[in-house]
């Protein structure tokens, strides 16, 4: 292969020296609580299957017959001839659950939020962001080439300010639950500013749908509100549905003008039909006793793992989600720390800058309904080690 050029072999070796090495594991069974890598079986507290959904009999049943009728792909984008009877059938159960006048499936997340972004953001409409906004908001403001700012994180002092300082109406943009701090967004502050001033509101509730609030309705439900107090909300499947994609939430106008104008809508392959079916039974589960059963379970683990960490050398974040991150600061330490849980039989990822800001490397542990009280235990006790064992140096 040709030779590549010294700036890129001189950014890897860079990249190492700073700690900030990723690499991808090779897993070998269903994603659930227990991991099986490279022959060994860990207990992880790494993935977002908060519900326990993504190797759930009911989902790999509905993936399965949905394959089996539809095929195993859709053949092309939604407006050439990939949208089947089942992406509208999910669309508007997805409504129909949020009470919207319109959902738009994407293939993922990461695309959903480009498109919206990119497609409203422009010279006449500038873009707000709260400073810790998942990536994929960020990208698709700098694809919208709209002037962009972003307000310091969940204050909405901040927010004014800087909107009073935008000479037009743009879009404010925040996530619901923080990825990374697990932390909810001031939601209804948010949108009596965005109201007061007549700006757009997107909320990415990623983290939030299907963990969160009545039926697992998400943040909004918590703070209160309905999905159309926002003009968008985005939803991903790969999260507490278990499955794979991602939806918007919008008014009929505000559809129609995505199906016109948003790029990574128009010229993509439509999701999976079968993946499409098996998100219907998430969503099915997601809104019935058994998601309110996970929910509960869910919830009481979040509940036990705070009480059950240890006191020293600990610093827990201002989360109530499933996201229960523990900044180390140093990013070797955060991937000493992972490396001794991992001795210990527990995977816990360490996310390192420029995911998380600089100096602030952290493990990030997320919960399941499916762990055991047992298993947050063992972590806790674990976790206590390996604060220990890596704090002999300093
Ligand atoms: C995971 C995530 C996304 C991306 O969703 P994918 O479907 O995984 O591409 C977008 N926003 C937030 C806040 C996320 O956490």
């Amino acid at each position: 292969m040709p030779k590549l050029p010294n700036w890129l072999t001189d950014s890897l070796v860079l990249q190492r020296e700073r700690q900030l090495w990723r690499q991808t594991k090779v897993l070998a069974a269903p994603q659930n609580t227990q991991m099986s890598l490279a022959g060994e079986t860990y207990l992880s507290f790494c993935s977002n299957d908060y519900l326990g959904l993504a190797d759930h009999p009911a989902l790999k049943q509905a993936l399965a017959e949905g394959a089996l009728r539809y095929g195993a792909g859709s053949g092309s984008s939604h407006l050439v001839s990939g949208h089947l009877d089942i992406h509208d059938q999910l669309e508007q159960a997805l409504a129909q659950w949020l009470g919207v006048e319109r959902v738009l499936l994407f293939s993922t997340g990461y695309m959903a939020n480009l498109a919206v972004i990119s497609a409203l953001g422009g010279k006449d409409c500038p873009i707000l962001q709260d400073k810790l906004n998942h990536a994929s908001l960020i990208d698709g403001a700098q694809l919208s080439q709209a002037p962009w700012r972003r307000y310091l994180h969940g204050n909405v002092d901040s927010a004014a300010k800087m909107m009073a300082r935008m000479e037009q109406l743009g879009l404010l943009v925040t996530d619901g639950v923080f990825s990374m701090d697990g932390d909810i967004a001031p939601l209804s502050e948010l949108v009596v500013l965005a109201d007061q001033e007549h700006w757009m509101t997107m909320v990415d509730d990623a983290h939030g749908l299907g963990c969160l609030g009545d039926q697992g309705q998400g943040s909004l439900s918590l703070a209160g509100l309905k999905a159309d107090a926002v003009t968008l909300l985005v939803g991903t499947f790969g999260k507490a549905f278990g499955t794979a994609g991602a939806f918007v939430a919008c008014s009929q106008e505000m559809a129609e003008y995505l199906t016109q104008f948003a790029r990574p809508y128009i010229y993509t392959t439509a999701m999976a039909p079968a993946m499409a079916a098996a998100t219907l039974a998430s969503l099915e589960l997601i809104c019935s006793a058994e998601g309110d059963q996970r929910r509960q379970r869910l919830s009481n683990n979040i509940a036990l793992f705070k009480q059950s960490l240890p006191t020293q050398g600990v610093t827990l974040m201002a989360s109530d989600t499933a996201i229960q991150p523990i900044v180390i600061g140093d990013s070797g330490r955060a991937m000493a720390v992972s490396a001794f849980l991992q001795q210990q039989g527990i995977l816990c990822t360490a996310i390192r800058p420029p995911t998380v800001p600089a100096g602030s490397a952290r493990l990030r542990i997320t919960l399941s309904a499916d762990h055991t009280q047992e298993d947050i235990v063992l972590l806790c006790r674990k976790l206590a080690d390996a604060i220990d064992y890596t704090s002999g140096g300093e």
